[in-house]
């Protein structure tokens, strides 16, 4: 994500003032102006929308060149408030029948998101407590310019510029001098296509276009009955709209005290030790894996972004000084576990991952990186694969690292788990993640994950005593195997 938590929509607060249409120097109306008075902009202060459909996981597709996961919506619901740039959406998803192929947590039943922004603060709040989530308040901002109406209110506010096009005129602006953002407004005025980018770890400037069709009137304003929008090119939200109301009571939203004071998690990594030459770091959401070799070192896994790989390195440098990182082990594709894999190519690190990923990190990483450069696109390098197709072995002839792919996995169609069969260690991602030692049974989801995973490890026979997992504690396999009975 950006280092930039705030963002400030210079001008947008004057959009008030724009209820008296300027006439271009030629005399006719602009396409703003009139797409101004079609949908009655300077009319509506705050929106309601109600809507049923489906939304996609972005960054967890089955394969790198599938569609995002899709789950259902059951119950959505976004009430935005332009003045105050606030708003609130309420997401009710349950999975598909049969649950979509590809990442994403399983969880069981309903799952239910609350997402708020208000000006620069973000946060959710799906229970009792606000839980401030300052990374994501850039996005929820631009998201409310992405709207029609607000995508409207903004270009009057921010000097937009105008541009035949295929299917109408293209209206263009910027936000603080960084965001762009632009929009296809149709002959009748109606706002058909809002379009911007933002940064994103393994895409780079990341496209975000919405799609409005079937515009109807909803309680005298005019708004689309069928929204699509698609991040890095495919659907993430597909909504069919059932009713909208204008200006509702109390859509203004100011920031609870404790996410107005919150400032952003540092980076935290805790290590430990697991044996000669292995070790165990976490300390966030997800872990890596360290092992020393006689002349190099390797790290399985770079997750998130390029501030957990710097931290990760640096704790790899401490731990084992004077040993290069030669090689850097990627799981799956999946964003969580991918965005911190250019990093690594920037120390000069060789990334061993399943066969097909690597061409679709060299395409990914061909994406212009204007709006959160890191380290690989300020100083360009290429980057060297190894492309793992069943099983192989990364060896000095002293330490062994096993991998294999884990076959019938629904949750990525080429995962890969790591063996370290001296110390009989196992390395997974997301196939098992180990729960507190009391806590529930495995949802069904995470079962049949657990099950295909111990298939595997059984299918080749590999003597497991330890689980070293990317997510959460490093446990005795034997809990693994509790868990796959527990009922
Ligand atoms: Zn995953």
């Amino acid at each position: 994500m950006a280092k930039s938590h705030s963002i400030v929509l210079a001008g947008l607060a004057s959009f008030a003032a724009t209820a008296v249409f300027a006439a271009s120097p030629n005399g006719s109306t602009t396409a703003l102006d009139k797409s101004n008075q079609a949908l009655g902009v300077a009319n509506v202060t705050s929106l309601q929308v109600s809507a049923t459909g489906t939304a996609g996981s972005l960054g967890q597709s089955f394969t790198p060149t599938s569609t995002w996961p899709l789950l259902k919506i059951t119950s959505y619901s976004r009430t935005i408030d332009y003045p105050s740039q606030s708003s609130r959406e309420e997401v009710t998803r349950t999975h598909e029948e049969p649950p979509a192929k590809g990442g994403g947590a399983p969880f069981a039943g309903e799952q239910k998101l609350v997402n708020l922004v208000s000006g620069k603060y973000a946060w959710n709040q799906p229970g009792a407590q606000p839980q401030p989530a300052l990374a994501a308040a850039e996005e929820r901002q631009l998201q409310i310019g992405l709207t029609p109406h607000g995508f409207i209110k903004a270009a009057l506010a921010n000097a937009a510029t105008e541009k035949k096009v295929k299917g109408g005129t293209e209206v263009s602006y910027s936000v603080n001098g960084k965001f762009k953002v632009s929009g296809v407004i149709d002959s009748q005025g109606l706002v058909v296509r809002t379009r911007t980018w933002i940064p994103n770890t393994v895409l780079g400037d990341m496209v975000i276009e919405s799609d409005y069709s079937d515009y109807k009137d909803f309680n005298g304003v005019k708004f689309p009955s069928h929204i699509v929008q698609k991040q890095g090119g495919f659907t993430v939200l597909d909504l069919a709209v059932n009713s909208v109301r204008v200006n509702v009571a109390n859509a203004a939203l100011t920031a609870p005290d404790a996410v107005r004071t919150a400032t952003a998690p540092s980076v935290r990594v805790e290590s430990q030790k697991l044996a000669d030459g292995v070790w165990f770091i976490g300390g966030g959401s997800h872990n890596s894996v360290l092992l020393e070799y006689k002349d190099y070192l390797a790290v399985v896994e770079a997750p998130n972004n390029e501030e957990r790989s710097l931290a990760v390195i640096a704790e790899a440098k401490n731990l084992v000084p004077g040993k290069p990182i030669k090689y850097l082990i990627n799981t799956h594709h999946h964003f969580d576990h991918s965005g911190g894999i250019r990093t690594y190519v920037a120390e000069g690190t060789v990334i061993v991952t399943s066969a097909g990923n690597k061409a679709y990190y060299e395409q990914a990483w061909k994406a212009p990186r204007t709006l959160a450069p890191d380290k690989l696109a300020q100083s360009p390098k290429k980057a060297s694969f190894i492309e793992v197709k069943g099983k192989y072995v990364l060896t000095d002839g002293i330490r062994s690292l096993e991998l294999h792919r884990n076959e019938g996995d629904t949750h990525n169609a080429s995962i890969l788990f790591g063996y370290l069969p001296k110390e009989k260690m196992l390395i997974e991602a997301d196939d098992f993640t180990p729960g507190a030692p009391n806590g529930p049974a495995l949802v069904p989801l995470a079962l049949g994950l657990g099950n295909t995973l111990h298939g595997n490890i059984t299918r080749l026979k590999l003597d497991v005593t330890t689980i070293a997992p990317l997510h959460g504690r490093v446990v005795p396999y034997t809990d693994f195997t509790k868990a796959l009975e527990k009922r």
